[in-house]
């Protein structure tokens, strides 16, 4: 019968989960030390956002909670998935969080071992695994190390061989912690330049200004335990009563070059929203 055909309706689309989403986060120390208190943000994929803040401000606490290794109580959701005992695993393989310190991910007797350390205990074929060690290495320069053992490496190169630890589990988020820390200049520049041609979503704890205005497009300051403001990083840097009441500075003599690198007058009508 004419017109009793049922009419077809649009698969919805549902947009993609927020890379991280927080929502009154909170979280002390077992001696009572309460560090997050009502923390509150979402990052969506495909953005580079750097965390900002004072030492002491609860940084490495927050990038603690990314993937599970610290739990605090509140709403916090990583690719959609909550951060729970039962999908630890998942957010895991999918989040590379690279520490601070390279010597925290770099364990065994070669190079290679350690960059195939990750890829192996996710089940990944013999060649697979190779493959992506080869190619780990590659992105971050350090092709040809693969037999050298990580502790005769210079500091920088350890960092480096750090963030192919991560990289080689192809991750979705990457999470860096004070990358440039204990760089000298040439490593440093080495690192931006890797780490910002890398098509992820990343999330940069720092309180070193300048690399995160290399790496991100947006900051967020964490103080007293909640973000305080949240916007492009140019309109963040620029703003110094506000770096000054986070205790933030940015060194003596830099200067944005924004009309240089991301166009003259780009910081025009952005917007900075402070949550205090
Ligand atoms: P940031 O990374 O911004 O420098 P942290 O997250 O390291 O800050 O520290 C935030 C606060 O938590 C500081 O006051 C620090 O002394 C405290 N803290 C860090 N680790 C511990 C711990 N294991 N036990 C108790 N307090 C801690």
């Amino acid at each position: 019968m004419p017109g009793s055909y049922p009419t077809l309706q649009p698969v919805p689309h549902s947009p993609p989960p927020p890379a991280v989403e927080a929502r009154d986060l909170h979280f002390a120390y077992p001696d009572g030390t309460a560090v997050l208190r009502g923390v509150d943000f979402t990052i969506q994929q495909g953005e580079s956002v750097a965390i900002i803040g004072p030492n002491g401000a609860g940084k490495s606490t927050l990038l603690l909670h990314l993937n599970g290794i610290l739990r605090g109580t509140g709403d916090l959701r990583i690719l959609g998935l909550p951060v729970e005992t039962k999908n630890l695993r998942e957010i895991r393989s999918r989040v590379g969080v690279v520490f601070q310190d390279p010597e925290d991910q770099l364990f065994l007797t070669s190079v290679a071992q350690d960059v195939a350390f990750g890829p192996a205990n996710m089940g990944l074929e013999k060649d697979e695994v190779e493959t992506r060690v080869k190619d780990a290495l590659a992105a971050v320069g350090m092709g040809g190390f693969e037999d050298r053992a990580a502790h005769h490496l210079s500091f920088g190169q350890k960092k480096r061989v750090a963030t192919a630890t991560v990289l080689a589990m192809h991750p979705e988020v990457l999470v860096l912690d004070e990358p440039s820390s204990n760089l000298d200049p040439k490593a440093r520049h080495q690192l931006v330049d890797i780490v910002r041609g890398l098509p992820v979503t990343k999330i940069v704890v720092t309180h070193d200004l300048p690399v995160a205005y290399e790496l991100c497009e947006r900051a967020l300051i964490l103080a007293q335990g909640r973000i305080v403001a949240d916007g492009p990083i140019e309109a963040i840097l620029l703003d110094t009563g506000l770096l000054a009441a986070n205790d933030l500075e940015l060194p003596h003599g830099f200067a944005l070059p924004y009309s240089l690198e991301r166009g003259a007058g780009s910081c025009s009508g952005m917007m900075t929203q402070r949550m205090t």
